[in-house]
C-alpha cells in the first residue's frame, strides 16, 4: 500500500543519514507517515537520532535502530527533537533509559513542553483554527528530566556542530526547529513543511504544504520559517519533512516554488 523503501526500517538516504518511516494511525481512516532520522557522528560508534516517533511506534522504532547500531560500541548520544508534539517525542523516554549517557537536544523555548508539562493549550495564537482546535491537539505526554536535556539556539556550538546544525524555524510551536545535516546538504524540518496527501482518506500522493493549521501555534511565524528554509539554498539541496510520502525528500527548489509560486511574482 505504501511504496516506501524505509517503511519500518532505516535506509541510508544520504551518506551518513538514514530515514525510517512508520505509519501512524491518527484516527479511523487517517494514516500519517512519521519519519525519524539516524545520523552517523564524526566519531566512530556515535549516533544521533532526529525525532522519536509516536508512542505506539516505540517498539518498531527501537527495533529499527537495533538493526543499524549493530556494533557493541554503537550508541545514541543525542536525540534531537524538532518540537514537542506527541508524534515526535514518543520514544524519547525509552531511548534515554536505553542509552544512559544520551541527552535530548531541544530549543530552549520548547523545553517547558517536554520537561515541565506545559500545555500547548496555554498559547494564544494568531489564527482561529488553532484557538478552536488546540483543545484537541496531540499533546506530548513526556516529562523528561532537566539534566538529560541540552538546549540550543541558532548557531550555538555543541559536540556535533560539524555534522548537525540547529536552525530556528519557530511557528508550528514556540520552539520548533530544523536540523541541517551539513555533510549531505539535507535539512530535517519536522512539521515546518509537510509532504503528505492533501486528502489522506482519498489519496497517498505527496503534496507540499505548510504545517497543519489546527496544530500550528503561530501561522505568521510558520510562514516566515518556510521562507527562512528557502534562504538556505547555498547550504541545502534536500528538505526532509517528518511527514512525507516521497521516499527521497523534496529538492529545495521545489520548496522555493511552493512558497513563491510563479503567479505571485
Ligand atoms: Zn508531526
Amino acid at each position: 500500500m505504501y511504496d516506501l523503501p524505509d517503511l519500518d526500517r532505516f535506509v541510508e538516504v544520504r551518506p551518513g543519514l538514514y530515514r525510517c518511516t512508520i505509519i501512524w494511525l491518527v484516527a479511523a481512516g487517517i494514516e500519517v507517515p512519521v519519519s525519524t532520522f539516524l545520523v552517523k557522528g564524526d566519531i566512530p560508534h556515535d549516533w544521533v537520532l532526529i525525532d522519536s516517533g509516536a508512542p505506539m511506534q516505540v517498539d518498531t522504532l527501537l527495533k529499527a535502530i537495533d538493526q543499524v547500531l549493530t556494533h557493541e560500541k554503537d550508541s545514541i548520544r543525542y536525540i534531537c527533537i524538532t518540537h514537542a508534539h506527541i508524534d515526535h517525542t514518543g520514544a524519547a523516554s525509552a531511548l534515554l533509559e536505553k542509552y544512559p549517557s544520551s541527552k535530548v537536544v531541544i530549543h530552549e523555548d520548547e523545553k517547558p513542553f517536554i520537561c515541565d508539562g506545559k500545555s500547548f493549550r496555554s498559547i494564544t495564537s494568531d489564527t482561529w483554527s488553532f484557538t478552536l482546535f488546540k483543545h484537541f491537539s496531540h499533546e506530548s505526554n513526556v516529562k523528561l528530566p532537566h539534566d538529560r536535556t541540552l538546549t540550543l539556539r541558532d548557531g550555538d556550538k555543541w559536540e556535533f556542530e560539524h555534522v548537525l546544525r540547529l536552525v530556528e524555524t519557530q511557528g508550528h510551536t514556540p520552539g520548533s526547529v530544523s536540523y541541517l545535516h551539513i555533510p549531505s546538504r539535507s535539512i530535517m524540518v519536522g512539521d515546518a513543511i509537510m509532504n503528505i496527501a492533501a486528502f489522506p482518506i482519498l489519496s497517498k500522493i505527496p503534496c507540499i504544504s505548510g504545517p497543519m493549521a489546527m496544530s500550528t501555534c503561530h501561522w505568521g511565524n510558520a510562514m516566515k520559517a518556510i521562507e527562512k528554509i528557502t534562504t538556505l539554498k547555498d547550504d541545502v539541496d534536500t528538505v526532509f519533512p517528518a511527514h512525507d510520502y516521497n521516499p527521497d525528500g523534496i529538492h529545495i527548489q521545489k520548496v522555493h516554488e511552493f512558497h513563491f509560486p510563479p503567479s505571485s511574482l
